[in-house]
């Protein structure tokens, strides 16, 4: 099948190619559901780590086109081979896959080392901040969980009523808002603006990309934040 220019960059990359299995289907919420996969080797190839992805090929019905997509792996198995990817869903050829999905169904991936690069800092920061949505919450969630006792403030854009109900791994001490997506992101960029950003601060920002480089000039220039201490992805157009 038709993999088109991005499959041509991703094989220069050295992508290995793996086909999934899965497992299970789990109706999290009317927008969320959560599939378990068998992985075929994936995770012995390419060790876990928090945020960790792959690139998905999603077949478009009545072609032999694919579609590249990225999507989190989370509650990883390396023993047993397994792990779930949750899909918000919307309409798109990958959440619509993801929607009808059922065990025994197969997925085409692609794991690449230079996606793994992305890692949390060396040194402990003074406290994370973490901008998403249902999107990146898997991303966050195996980040909450693998914090410890640093803390972290998580602001979460919500689109649909239900998306407040979605489970977020915090710990007491880590503070979590909702914020509701209204003009394309305004409330989420005026509470970037506002929040105070103590020195040795890290901010994790994963959001739409518009939203996504909007929150990134706000650390730039109004907190001031170096380089070093940001790290961001847009997740979806
Ligand atoms: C590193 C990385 C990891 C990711 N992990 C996950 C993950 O674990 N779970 C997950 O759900 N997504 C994840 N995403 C986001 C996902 O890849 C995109 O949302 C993707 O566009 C979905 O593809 P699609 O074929 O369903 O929709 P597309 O064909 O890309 O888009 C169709 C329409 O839906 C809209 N749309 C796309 N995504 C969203 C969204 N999230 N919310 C609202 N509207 C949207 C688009 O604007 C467009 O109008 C990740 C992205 C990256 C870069």
């Amino acid at each position: 099948m038709g993999r088109g220019l991005n499959g041509v960059m991703i094989k220069a990359w050295r992508g290995q190619d793996y086909r999934l299995t899965v497992r299970s289907h789990e109706v999290v919420t009317d927008h969320y559901v959560r599939l378990g996969f068998d992985a075929n080797g994936l995770l012995a190839d390419h060790p876990e780590y928090p945020t960790q992805y792959v690139r998905v090929w999603i077949p478009e019905s009545g072609s032999d086109k694919l579609h590249h997509r990225a999507f989190t792996l989370i509650d990883q198995d390396a023993e047993a081979d397994q792990f779930f990817i949750e899909f918000a869903l919307h309409h798109g050829p990958a959440a619509d896959w993801a929607r009808t999905a059922s065990p025994g169904d197969q997925l085409e991936v692609t794991a690449l080392e230079y996606d793994a690069k992305k890692r949390l800092p060396a040194t402990v920061p003074s406290e994370y901040l973490m901008f998403g949505d249902t999107a990146s919450l898997p991303a966050i969630n195996a980040l909450l969980e693998s914090i410890g006792d640093t803390p972290a403030r998580v602001w979460l854009e919500w689109q649909n009523e239900s998306d407040k109900t979605l489970p977020v791994r915090n710990k007491p001490h880590h503070e979590v808002t909702w914020v509701q997506r209204i003009d394309d992101g305004r409330l989420m960029r005026e509470q970037a603006q506002e929040i105070t950003c103590a020195d040795g601060a890290f901010a994790w920002i994963a959001c739409c990309g518009q939203t996504t480089r909007s929150l990134v000039k706000t650390f730039k220039t109004t907190h001031a934040l170096p380089k070093t201490a940001l790290q961001y992805q847009a997740y979806w157009k």
